[in-house]
């Protein structure tokens, strides 16, 4: 989907020869596609860096179109913050993502922790707490098995109140992480103060590890510095062994990137964590 102009979106689909619709029925075709049950959670492995092994998961959303076919979020996800649908579409993803990690579970694969995208909007109920606390209850879920990610941007936009927030969650036993860490101002005082696990480097700095002394500087200091904090380390968007070869020389924790594994349904998820108790 590109964004034409102001109003119009166009679903980018060269066999249809694209087919476009203004905001309205973008907006329309989200709200069927979210009662149709269109949007589901992919998920993309954190792998642990000194042993290879799969820690963990980010559950990362795709709109199954039945003419147009897997729909990226980037083309989404604007469109859904502006309207306000992103508080159905991140509850139904919080649902669908606790009842997978229970099938998981029922199933005997490891028990590590899945991470969803939590939104600013999100970030701003009330009654968040509330609103997680329940999925969890509903599936019988282990709080420590549910991680939060929430960027650098939203969390320092209103630190003090995010402090609360951030509290009131990891006391229901919550992982927290901070997400595409390095892209937005970040106060390091505040940083000391969140009660957080977890660092995400974001993938702008990965990308240019290899070529770029700074960005290879940037990564190892605030890798240095979260292990000063008590914190785990993950890199994202990790595409070639030398930068993952960097990032192990400097210490980082977790990578998560296409050199692994692209993000994939649930059943092929599954598949990468069976091939890993081998
Ligand atoms: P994000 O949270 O920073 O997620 C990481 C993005 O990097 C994902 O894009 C992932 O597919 C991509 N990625 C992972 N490894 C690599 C790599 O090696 N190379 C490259 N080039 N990319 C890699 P995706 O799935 O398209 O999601 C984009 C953004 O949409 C996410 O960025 C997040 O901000 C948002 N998003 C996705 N799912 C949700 C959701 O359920 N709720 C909310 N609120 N936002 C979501
Ligand atoms: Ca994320
Ligand atoms: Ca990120
Ligand atoms: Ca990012």
């Amino acid at each position: 989907v590109k964004e034409h102009g102001r109003n119009s979106y166009r679903f980018f689909l060269p066999e249809m020869g694209g087919m476009a619709l203004d905001k309205l029925d973008m907006e329309g075709n989200l709200r069927r596609a979210l009662e149709n049950d269109e949007l589901v959670p992919y998920y993309q492995p954190k792998v642990n860096i000194a042993t290879g092994r799969i820690v963990g998961a980010e559950a990362l959303v795709r709109w199954r179109h039945p003419k147009i076919g897997v729909v990226s979020p980037n083309e989404f996800i604007p469109l859904a913050e502006e309207t306000g649908l992103i508080l159905p579409i991140g509850e139904q993803m919080l649902y669908q993502v606790c009842r997978q990690i229970r099938a998981w579970d029922e199933a005997g694969l490891p028990r590590i922790p899945v991470a969803v995208n939590i939104s600013a909007r999100q970030f701003r109920q009330d009654d968040l707490a509330q609103r997680i606390r329940r999925a969890i209850e509903e599936s019988g879920l282990d709080p420590a098995r549910l991680e939060l990610e929430l960027t650098e941007s939203m969390v320092m936009h209103d630190a003090d109140g995010a402090v609360g927030t951030l509290r009131e969650l990891r006391l229901m036993g919550l992982q927290l992480s901070l997400d595409d860490f390095g892209t937005g101002y970040s106060n390091l005082t505040y940083l000391k103060r969140f009660p957080i696990n977890t660092l995400k480097i974001d993938r702008s700095f990965v990308s240019d590890l290899t070529t770029n002394p700074d960005d290879a500087a940037i990564a190892a200091a605030v890798v240095a510095m979260s292990h000063q904090l008590g914190l785990t380390v993950v890199a994202e968007g990790v595409e070639s062994e030398e930068q993952l070869q960097l990032l192990a020389a400097n210490g980082c924790d977790q990578y998560q990137g296409f050199l692994f594994s692209r993000p994939v349904p649930a059943e092929d998820f599954e598949k990468l964590l069976r091939r890993d108790l081998e």
